[in-house]
């Protein structure tokens, strides 16, 4: 049996069970990272010091008859959540060397939790990017074909967890950075609703649209993740204490359910292998008893255009605070405007600067009205256009990326490309809406996934339509690597 294979709950039975010991969980990770991740590159930090003596306390804990639920898991986190000591680069040369002297809520949760932390996960610098390939370190490459990106923002992550160097990893889905690498590295990755997990510790974004969530092997995984981290936090007052079933979640239900199939994500946006797939997949869910109906909502259209306005505005505001003073790198200069020119231009990749670009364009006076008011009106009808939706349906169901993973390099140039790659996601983020996306196939060779999403705060019906749904639709196995 090899210990890496395993799901988060068959290693917490053999942990509870004395099978083996939580060192012994975290080594067989270990050497599979050293193993692996040579030609995968999902981690930009490993620690393996930390790692054995955290997996040592919570067998101390297992010891001592404590079952808290993730004592003894290990797990990855992307290299935009605060970490206490460990380094936290966002990928991104202004941070590579910063040691934040305090860490977020979500880690301190896990931390507190038991789970045994294996590094930090390579990202799109600053989490912007759909491929990976913006990150200022290294690529990372898809476990399913080392020529294929594993997709982005988060994905070190997805690309960890698909290849077998953790059974849990958490990313950052700011439009699609969860969903979409889960898509394409064939695992399971989930957005909680906005307001549900706290960002206290998460490096920001787009604040307005930034969560942290999930990626796992399976939907119990990923709900088990979930749960560890979720709840309100003092810290963060976008957070609130929002009703939980967790018997609702755990329990399968597909028969009878409405699933609403917009068919703005059906088009010829979306590539024929990719949407046959995921038309297999609904075939066997009506199978199985759901109702799955076609409906429109025209603004999705838009969804593009209006988060690379209100994503880049936010972005612009958040990135200002990195400015040779107060964290990272500096680079000096005649007086404190070249050190902070000088700082910037040499700390952010370009993909960066454009956005900070945009974004202080979009929200200076002049164009503010013009296009900032603007994308803020069409997130609202988005939003309104689903939640009309909801009061009909269980969930809206469509592919969670238009195409399979694409080859290292095939879209640098190519930038509109990348930022399609968002089409299917974004809408979830504008709307705060909870989204799942599970592995429901394969197109040559390659992972497709399938989206459900729900209103807000109703994790609970999401994770039961997720987890018949996971049923019923094929096994995609694992990649060769793994
Ligand atoms: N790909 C999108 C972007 O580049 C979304 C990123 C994310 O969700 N963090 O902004």
């Amino acid at each position: 049996m090899s210990l890496v294979s395993l799901s988060v709950s068959e290693m917490r039975s053999g942990l509870l069970n004395r099978e083996f010991s939580a060192v012994e969980l975290a080594q067989a990770h270990l050497d599979r990272l050293s193993e692996l991740d040579p030609s995968v590159k999902a981690f930009v930090t490993v620690d393996p010091e930390t790692t054995l003596a955290q997996a040592k306390h919570a067998q101390a804990r297992i010891d001592s008859g404590d079952a808290t639920p993730m004592l003894g898991i290990p797990i990855a986190l992307k290299d935009n959540m605060v970490t206490k000591g460990m380094r936290t680069t966002c990928s991104s040369k202004i941070l590579e060397n910063y040691v934040p002297q305090y860490q977020g809520t979500a880690a301190s949760k896990l931390e507190s939790l038991g789970a045994v932390f294996l590094g930090k996960t390579n990202l799109d610098e600053f989490a912007m990017g759909t491929s990976t390939e913006y990150s200022a370190f290294f690529a990372t490459r898809n476990p399913w074909n080392l020529e294929c990106v594993p997709g982005g923002s988060s994905g070190g992550s997805a690309a960890a967890v698909a290849s077998q160097m953790a059974p849990i990893s958490f990313g950052s889905d700011t439009g699609g950075s969860v969903r979409q690498p889960a898509s394409l590295c064939g695992v399971v990755g989930f957005k909680p609703t906005y307001g549900r997990v706290s960002r206290y510790g998460l490096i920001a974004f787009a604040s307005s649209l930034d969560q942290i969530g999930p990626f796992a092997r399976c939907v119990s995984d990923a709900i088990d993740a979930f749960e560890s981290v979720m709840g309100r936090d003092a810290m963060d007052s976008t957070t609130i204490e929002a009703s939980y079933d967790a018997s609702v979640a755990r329990t399968p239900a597909l028969n009878g359910k409405r699933l609403a199939m917009p068919r703005e994500l059906f088009s010829d946006d979306i590539s024929p292998d990719v949407r046959a797939v995921v038309r297999d997949a609904l075939d066997a869910m009506s199978n199985s008893g759901a109702i799955i109906e076609e409906v429109s909502l025209p603004i999705i259209e838009h969804g593009v255009s209006t988060y690379y306005i209100i994503a880049p505005a936010e972005a612009s505001s958040n990135l200002a605070r990195f400015d040779g003073v107060r964290y990272g790198l500096r680079v000096d200069g005649a007086n404190s405007i070249d050190m902070m020119t000088n700082t910037r231009s040499a700390g952010f990749g370009k993909e960066v600067q454009e956005r900070i670009i945009i974004g202080t364009y979009v929200l200076s006076s002049g164009y503010y009205d013009a296009f900032y008011a603007k994308a803020c009106q069409a997130r609202t009808l988005m939003k309104r256009q689903f939640e009309e939706v909801f009061t009909k349906y269980d969930a809206v169901i469509c592919p969670t990326s238009p195409t399979t993973a694409f080859r290292l390099g095939e879209k640098l140039d190519d930038p509109m490309a990348l930022k399609l790659a968002d089409f299917c996601t974004i809408p979830a983020n504008m709307g705060g809406f909870p989204a799942l996306s599970l592995p429901c196939g394969l197109a040559n060779g390659l992972p497709v996934g399938l989206q459900l999403i729900a209103k807000s705060f109703d994790e609970e019906h999401l994770f039961s339509i997720a987890l018949a749904t996971e049923e019923v639709l094929p096994k995609i196995g694992m990649p060769a690597i793994a």
